[in-house]
Formats: structure tokens, sequence, C-alpha cells
């Protein structure tokens, strides 16, 4: 059983009530708590020492990280955070001076994003470090984006640019793409969002189980990043299989109706300039995926994806 098997079987028969629109299986929970126009998004996300984060790894940015993802999450649903708790677990091999500044990594990052933190835990644990972070937010309900409605002939688009973010410190470093994925919902029509944060071919994966359709992706659209293309010159992993399966870039993906290419294409170029916009594919009637190049097209074999390991 994999990964997402497990949280499958897991999740079976957990209740759910009147309130909840959007159960397990999507980047957050979506709640109708009857607030005239919205819906509130509820996310919870780990970070952990040797898994998440290398033990020497500068203490604010594991901060920064911890609630950077689930803003990610809340990203996804073209939604705004709000408010976050945070449970912090450690052995007390750490001092007061390291603590302290992952609460200053993650302090700049929620004031950066006007997000309220509100509680949380603190708790002795006898393994390594980890923070859970709990956040809340809201997004209209007219603009709330799923994984599920991706339809045949949607252009599959990603932001930024994919692979090696380990090696280039982005898993640490990066901005959630709120603002981004705000602007995408209220100009075009998107279909289905993700974040990417297990790699490109298993988040498309996700997306293309919840909707019930394929998709073939354009092999030389594929935005590489240049830490992908520097590890694969160093002897890595050939750099398109970087951005293919590398975790952690926590860029978006998202189906958008062909008919509006040319307006998401020029509207973004004119309202995010410094950042990469790229048609990586199409959706498809059939469930495979599958990649196209210059040698024709092919079925993708997927590499589950491990959440960074420390040796
Ligand atoms: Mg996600």
């Amino acid at each position: 059983m994999n990964e997402f098997e497990l949280i499958a079987h897991l999740c079976r028969g957990l209740p759910t009530n009147a309130s909840t629109r959007v159960g397990p299986g999507d980047d957050c929970a979506v709640l109708d708590l009857g607030v005239p126009g919205r819906w509130l998004l509820f996310k919870t996300d780990a970070v952990v020492e040797g898994v998440h984060f290398a033990p020497e790894t500068d203490p604010r940015g594991v901060g920064r990280k911890a609630l950077a993802r689930a803003f990610s999450d809340v990203a996804a649903m073209a939604g705004t955070p709000t408010h976050a708790l945070v449970t912090l677990g450690t052995s007390g091999a750490r001092g007061v001076t390291w603590l302290e500044a992952v609460y200053d990594g993650l302090a700049a990052l929620a004031r950066q994003f006007e997000v309220a933190v509100v509680g949380g835990e603190t708790t002795r644990t006898s393994g390594p470090t980890f923070l859970s972070v709990s956040v809340l937010g809201w997004v209209a309900a007219d603009r709330c984006v799923l994984r599920s409605g991706a339809r045949a002939g949607d252009g599959l688009w990603v932001t930024g640019e994919l692979g090696g973010s380990l090696e280039s410190g982005r898993h640490l470093g990066f901005d959630p793409r709120l603002s981004e994925a705000r602007w995408l919902a209220e100009t075009v029509s998107v279909h289905a969002m993700i974040d990417l944060s297990d790699g490109l071919a298993g988040d498309l994966q996700h997306v293309l189980t919840a909707s019930g359709v394929g998709a073939e992706l354009f092999a030389e659209a594929i935005p590489v990043s240049r830490a992908a293309r520097e590890c694969a010159r160093a002897g890595g992993k050939a750099a398109l299989a970087a951005a293919l399966a590398d975790g952690e870039d926590f860029e978006l993906l998202m189906a958008v109706p062909a008919a509006e290419a040319v307006r998401l294409r020029d509207g973004w170029h004119a309202r995010f300039p410094d950042v990469r916009l790229s048609l990586i594919g199409k959706v498809t009637a059939g469930r495979e995926l599958r990649v196209r190049d210059r040698g024709g097209t092919r079925r993708l074999e997927l590499d589950g994806y491990v959440h960074f390991r420390q040796p």
C-alpha cells in the first residue's frame, strides 16, 4: 500500500456532516458554515526533522516552510489563509535559541500574508523534532477550485520552474502562490488546480484520477529549473526526470479551457511579469497519462515520490 492508498484507506468511513462541502482528498477541506458567499478552507500539514528538513537547516527556514506548505494548499483552492495553529514536538536537544528562530521564521511569513497565529501546543517527544501547522482560510464560494473539474480539451498550465527544489533551497524559501492563484480564479475558468508537492507527474495524476480523465504532456514545454539542469550535468538524474518527479516545487498546476489560453497568457504576463507560466500539455478523454516528445508519445511511468530523507 503506497502513501496515497493508505490515506484513502484510513479516511474511508470517517464521519462528515452537512457543512462539509469537500472532505479528505483535496488540498484543503471545504466547509460551508453559513457565511454568505464564502466557504471556509481547513488544512493541516507537518514537517519532520530528517524527512522535510535536515538537522542542520537554518531554523528560520524550518518555521517558514512549515507554514508555507499549508499556505500553498490554500492557494491550490484559490483561497486566502487567515489563521494558523502551530504544534511543536521536540526532544529537548534543541535549545531555546533554535526554537525561537523557528518561530521567528514562521511569524515573518505569517506577517507577510497577514495571517494570525492564534495558538497551538508544544510537546516533548523521544523522536525527531516536528512542527504541525493547521491553517484556516476562506474562498469565495463561486471561485473555489477543486482537483476534480478537469475536462478533456483543457490546457494544462504550470507556474514557475520545476525540479531541484531540494538542491536549490527553494523547498525552504518559496513564496506560496496565493495572489497568483486568486488572480487565476478571477480571470479565467480554472477547472482544476493543485499545488506541486509530490512532483509534477504524481500530482497531475491526482488531478486526473479525481477528474476521471487522462493527459498528454509536451516534454519540451515542461519548465526545467536551473538547479535540475545543474544536477543533471553533475551526474544526477536527467533534468526532465527531475522536473517530473522531484517533490516540493510548490508551484501551481491547473487545467484551463483551451479557448481561454490567449487571455490567460497575456493577462499573466502583464500581472506577473517575473513568474514563468507554461502550457505543458492537454487533458484527454482517456485515463492514461502520456508524454509527447520528438520520438512520439509514450505512457509516462510514475515513480512514487518519497519525501526528502537525509542520509
Ligand atoms: Mg497540496
